[in-house]
C-alpha cells in the first residue's frame, strides 16, 4: 500500500465557456473513481483514480477526502503534503484558497483555511500537559529560486537538512500563530507580497510554485519531549506547454524550468508509488527537495489533478490526466 493518493477535480464551466460550448464537456462520469474523457480529436479514454470530484463538488468534500487524514497525522507528529497540479485556469488556487484566503463565505473556503481550522481544532483539545505551537511559512519557487513571501528581502533561500529537524528552508520566516484568523491574516500578507513582487518583476503568478508550510509542535510538560508534524500545501505553477509559436527569451526559460520541476515531482511520486527502494531523485529540483520529508516514508501525499471540463482545453486536460496516471 502506498501513501500516495491521486485525485482529479473538474471545475465547473465558466460563463464564457458556457456561451461557446453550451453544456458540452469533455468528461462523462462513471462513478466516484472513474470517468470517460471525450476529445473530438481522440478516441474516448476511460480513466481511474483514487477519487474523482466532478463539476458540482464542494470544497468541504475535497477537504474531507484529501486533507482530513493528513491533519490527523500531523497532530500525531507525522508529515504530509497536498499538491494541486494542472494548467492555468484549471482550479488549483480555487481548491487551495477558495475565491480568496479571507473569504467570508465559509462554504467556499479552500483547503488552506480548512487545514488551519482543522489543526487548531485538534490543538484546542490537547491536554494541559502538552504545549502546542503552530508556526507557518510561505514561500514561492520561481526559476529554481526560493523566495520568502513573508519577507521579500529573502529572495534566494537555501534548503538544508538537519539531524533533528529534517529538511528545512534556512532562514525562512516562521510565524507563530495562535488561531485561525491570525494564520489567515499572515497568509493574506504573503499572497499580497507575492502580487507585489510579481508586478515589480513583471511575472505571472502562474509561473511559480507557491508553498504553504504549517508546523505543529507539541511539547510535553512532563518529559519535555517534542513532537513535530508538518503539512505542506503546494499550488503548482501552470503545467501548460509553452506557447508553441511565441515563447522565447524569459517565457521559454520559465517554461523549461517549470517543466523540469514538474517532471522531477512526477518522477519522485512515481518512484514512491512503484515502491522502488533504491534512489529517489529528490535532489533534481528545489520543489522535490523541500517536499522530501513530506513525501515518502510514512508521510501521506495527495496529488489533486485540476482540470477544465471545457472542450477547448481538452488537450491540456488530457496531459494533466496522463501526468496523474503516470504517478500512480
Ligand atoms: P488556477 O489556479 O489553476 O490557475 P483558478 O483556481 O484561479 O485556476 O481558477 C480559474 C477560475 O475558475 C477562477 O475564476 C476560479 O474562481 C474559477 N473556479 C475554479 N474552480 C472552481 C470551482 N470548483 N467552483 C467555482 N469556480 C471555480
Ligand atoms: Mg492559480
Amino acid at each position: 500500500m502506498s501513501n500516495v493518493t491521486v485525485c482529479v477535480r473538474f471545475r465547473p464551466l465558466s460563463s464564457r465557456e458556457r456561451k461557446i460550448h453550451e453544456d458540452s464537456v469533455c468528461v462523462q462520469g462513471l462513478d466516484a473513481e472513474s470517468f470517460v474523457f471525450k476529445d473530438d480529436e481522440e478516441e474516448d479514454i476511460t480513466f481511474c483514480f483514487d477519487r474523482v470530484f466532478y463539476q458540482d463538488s464542494e470544497q468541504a468534500d475535497i477537504y474531507e477526502f484529501l486533507a482530513l487524514p493528513i491533519v490527523a497525522d500531523v497532530i500525531n507528529g507525522m508529515n504530509g503534503t497536498i499538491i494541486t497540479y494542472g494548467q492555468t485556469g484549471a482550479g488549483k488556487t480555487y481548491s487551495m484558497e477558495g475565491p480568496s484566503i479571507l473569504e467570508c463565505d465559509e462554504h467556499k473556503n479552500g483547503l488552506v483555511q480548512r487545514v488551519v481550522d482543522g489543526l487548531f481544532e485538534h490543538m484546542k483539545s490537547s491536554t494541559d500537559t502538552v504545549t502546542c505551537t503552530m508556526k507557518l511559512s510561505m514561500v514561492e519557487i520561481y526559476m529554481e529560486k526560493v523566495r520568502d513571501l513573508l519577507d521579500l528581502s529573502k529572495d534566494n533561500l537555501q534548503i538544508k537538512e538537519g539531524r533533528n529537524q529534517g529538511i528545512y528552508i534556512a532562514g525562512v520566516s516562521e510565524i507563530t500563530v495562535a488561531n485561525t484568523s491570525e494564520a489567515l491574516c499572515c497568509l493574506a500578507r504573503g499572497i499580497a507580497n507575492r502580487a507585489v513582487g510579481e508586478t515589480q518583476m513583471n511575472l505571472a503568478s502562474s509561473r511559480s510554485h507557491c508553498l504553504y508550510v504549517f508546523l505543529v509542535q507539541q511539547e510535553s510538560a512532563i518529559d519535555k519531549r517534542l513532537k513535530i508534524g508538518k503539512i505542506i500545501l503546494v499550488d503548482l505553477a501552470g503545467s501548460e506547454k509553452a506557447d508553441k509559436t511565441g515563447a522565447c527569451g524569459r517565457a521559454l526559460e520559465e517554461a523549461k524550468t517549470i517543466n523540469k520541476s514538474l517532471s522531477a515531482l512526477g518522477n519522485v511520486i512515481n518512484a514512491l508509488t512503484t515502491g522502488k527502494t533504491g534512489h529517489i531523485p529528490y535532489r533534481d529540483s528545489k520543489l522535490t527537495r523541500i517536499l522530501q520529508d513530506t513525501l515518502g516514508g510514512n508521510s501521506r501525499t495527495v496529488l489533486l489533478c485540476c482540470c477544465s471540463p471545457s472542450p477547448s482545453d481538452a488537450s491540456e486536460s488530457l496531459s494533466t490526466l496522463r501526468f496523474g496516471t503516470r504517478t500512480k
